[in-house]
């Protein structure tokens, strides 16, 4: 009978693990350009400094690359002219596990469209409809239309609009994820499965006491008052940034920062926390914080001595669990 049971149980997990991940809203296989939490800079009032909101996918450089329901969904809201997003689509899915909340339904986002909806299926002529009507009747002023959960239904596969170039870089489609409150950003690599990849990840220099090291063994000098950061990047086919940085001290983990999930409202723009001079392409991520963020999960500091020099490490993890680390002698001037 327990045997039973075991066996039950392992094939329900089977099905639920299968289950897990959503269909890849493109035609081609999803590529990561831009990670979760990524460093970017300010552009204008509307479009300040600010964790990346989403994952960019490559859409092989170029633009209308059908953007495909991931699972069965319906229309929650459609923007157009957004200052950061330009056109965006959000769907909800209510079939799928928020894994924050730990209840179905999430919210997915494509931004940076060029245009929405299709010809092939009724919803899409309905959504393809209203995108030209709110083109054509508002110009190039930001309009929100938002719908009722039985107006336009999506299933998975469906072609929901085509993707676009009006990310600030290379054509992509930016994609988020959030919960049905849009209270809480989510990884997206916790829904869509990135082809496991061989990346270079790279960690490049320590700053402290004002001073940057490189690992040649001199003894990193810190002090209370200036910050301790450590540059490191990932080099896929583009450089990403890292999905978690731990430092450890003595064998014992003192801080941690793991991209998995953060707070719309409070956190995204609380970007200089956890970033120190970075460009969208080149991170420094700054080692010690006061803040609370959701981002930095593992915080022990104040229990450091450090009057005398002790060994340290930092290990750099990429999306797919690929890790690098380097070791260093760390010791507090004062
Ligand atoms: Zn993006």
């Amino acid at each position: 009978m327990k045997r039973t049971l075991v066996f039950l149980f392992i094939v329900i997990s089977i099905i639920a693990l299968g289950e897990t991940y959503l269909r890849n809203p493109l035609d081609i296989p999803l590529e990561i350009t831009g990670y979760f939490g990524e460093y970017r800079q300010y552009k204008s009032q509307d479009n300040p400094a600010h964790f990346h909101k989403g994952m960019d996918l490559s859409t092989a450089g170029k633009t209308g690359a059908e953007v495909l329901s991931p699972a069965n969904s319906y229309v929650a809201s459609l923007v157009v002219n957004d200052p950061v997003y330009g056109t965006r689509l959000t769907l909800v899915l209510p079939g799928v596990r928020d894994y924050f909340n730990n209840e179905n339904g999430i919210k997915v986002i494509f931004a940076h469209l060029e245009s929405v909806g299709d010809l092939t299926t009724e919803a899409g002529r309905k959504l393809n409809v209203i995108y030209r009507k709110l083109l054509s009747e508002f110009g190039t002023n930001y309009v929100e239309a938002r719908f009722h959960p039985d107006e336009i239904a999506f299933k998975t596969g469906d072609t929901v609009a085509y993707s676009g170039d009006t990310g600030g870089v290379a054509p992509h489609l930016h994609v988020e994820i959030r919960d049905i409150s849009e209270k809480v950003l989510l990884n997206p690599g916790l829904y869509f499965n990135f082809p496991k990849k061989s990346t270079e990840i790279q960690i490049i220099a320590i700053k402290a006491g004002g001073k940057e090291y490189k690992f040649d063994g001199k003894t990193v000098e810190m002090t209370s008052y200036s910050p301790l950061a450590v540059r490191a990047r990932v080099l896929s086919r583009h450089y990403i940034s890292p999905k978690k940085i731990s430092l450890w001290i003595e064998g014992k983990l003192v801080y941690q920062i793991d991209f998995e999930n953060y707070f719309f409202i409070d956190e995204t723009t609380k970007v200089n926390e956890v970033y120190m001079n970075s460009t969208p392409s080149d991170y420094w991520f700054k080692l010690r914080s006061s803040e609370n963020l959701s981002m930095i999960t593992v915080n022990n500091w104040n229990e450091e001595d450090l009057s005398s020099p002790k060994t340290a490490k930092i290990v750099v993890e990429d999306h797919w669990g690929n890790t690098l680390e380097k070791t260093f002698n760390i010791v507090m001037r004062r």
